[in-house]
């Protein structure tokens, strides 16, 4: 059992700025979320976009903004507890709070706070016979580091934007790209399809339309070569190393439906004054939490951090009168 002051649920933007926040209260954070890898909706849908209302940034990539984010809790030495969901959640008598994950980790604290944006994302699968073998070494759902694609024959399967971008970015890296999609129309930037339409009659990749995936050829982890059918199922053999499928990704609120909060669609109902669920102790911030007039933004979700992580400090010590301080006039620990 790990005891700590505040468990975040999600690892998205408003989670990550959650770790400054309640830092700079003297609070320790761990932080779970579902995807191997933190940022959130930045990370996983649009890492080279550029978002446009950060204050402060004119503009800023996903990608960008999730590392600045990082960089800027990793004084407050933030434990990420990744790949693994928030299953549960237990009232203890003592006021504390203890999750459980899906890996079987437990965390009781003195506060939740819960930004998890849409709920836990996994990717869609494409529904391929035993590609849960080759998914790790040879099937990728996101791309943490375009260079390990680097001299390898990459298929990307999709046609939105991730799709696109992924195609568009790894063109000059891997030693070839076949993208694959079921219709010769995209649901992407046009500016990007243009690329990649340029690309394909330049010959730097090769766009097969009309083709879904077959099946994964090689020994298991290790392909080989990927099968592609037209839709009257006439079979194409495509040699490829790796496969990147696109093909979304799927949200679920998952056991926070059943925690007991007030829900409205979807979305955990919050006092705004505060950001408390219906359940003490437990915050809700970002993406998923519901009030009259909620904006979806990022710069939303950020001050939303600094309304809850304030109250959990009020809420801790009802009998002491706190005199607020600028971060300007109380300086930050340095990272260690
Ligand atoms: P998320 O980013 O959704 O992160 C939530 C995290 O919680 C996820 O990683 C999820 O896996 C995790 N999680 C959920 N449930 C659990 C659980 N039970 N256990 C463990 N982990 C869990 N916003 C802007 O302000 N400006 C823009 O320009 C902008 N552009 C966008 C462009 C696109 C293409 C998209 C898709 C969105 C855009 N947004 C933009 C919206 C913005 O990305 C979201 O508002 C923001 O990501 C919300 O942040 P969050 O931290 O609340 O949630």
């Amino acid at each position: 059992m790990i005891h700590t002051d505040i468990v975040v649920i999600g690892a998205g933007p408003v989670g990550l700025f959650t770790i400054f926040q309640a830092g700079m209260l003297g609070y320790k954070c761990h932080v779970v979320d579902s995807l191997d890898d933190i940022g959130g909706q930045c990370t996983a849908l649009y890492p080279e976009k550029p978002i446009y209302d950060i204050p402060a940034h004119p503009a800023i990539s996903g990608g960008d903004l999730i590392a600045q984010l990082e960089k800027q809790a990793t004084p407050f030495a933030p434990v990420f507890h990744l790949g693994q969901t928030v299953t549960d959640l237990q009232q203890n008598n003592d006021e504390s709070l203890t999750i459980t994950t899906s890996k079987q980790a437990q965390i009781t604290a003195k506060a939740v706070i819960i930004a998890a944006g849409a709920g836990a994302f996994g990717p869609n699968r494409p529904p391929l016979d035993g590609i849960e073998d080759f998914e790790g070494t040879s099937v990728f759902y996101y791309v943490k580091n375009p260079k390990d694609f680097a001299g390898k024959h990459v298929m990307i399967a999709g046609g939105g934007d991730s799709a696109i971008d992924w195609v568009n970015h790894l063109a000059p890296i891997a030693s070839h790209v076949t993208l694959v999609h079921r219709r010769d129309k995209f649901r992407a930037a046009l500016h990007s399809v243009d690329a990649m339409r340029a690309l394909n009659e330049s010959g730097d990749i090769t766009l097969k339309t009309g083709y879904q995936l077959h099946g994964l050829n090689g020994s298991a982890p290790t392909l080989d070569s990927i099968d592609i059918a037209t839709m009257t199922g006439e079979i194409e053999t495509i040699k490829a190393d790796c496969l990147l499928p696109f093909y979304g990704l799927s949200n679920d609120l998952g056991a926070l439906e059943d925690w007991g909060f007030e829900i409205n669609n979807k979305h955990i109902t919050v006092d705004p004054i505060t950001q408390m669920t219906s359940i003490n102790g437990v915050y809700a911030i970002g993406d998923i939490c519901d009030y009259s007039d909620k904006l979806k933004l990022i710069l939303t979700g950020f001050a939303e951090a600094a309304t809850a992580c304030h109250h959990v400090l009020k809420r801790l010590n009802p009998d002491q009168d706190f005199h607020f301080e600028y971060s300007t006039t109380k300086g930050i620990p340095s990272a260690s």
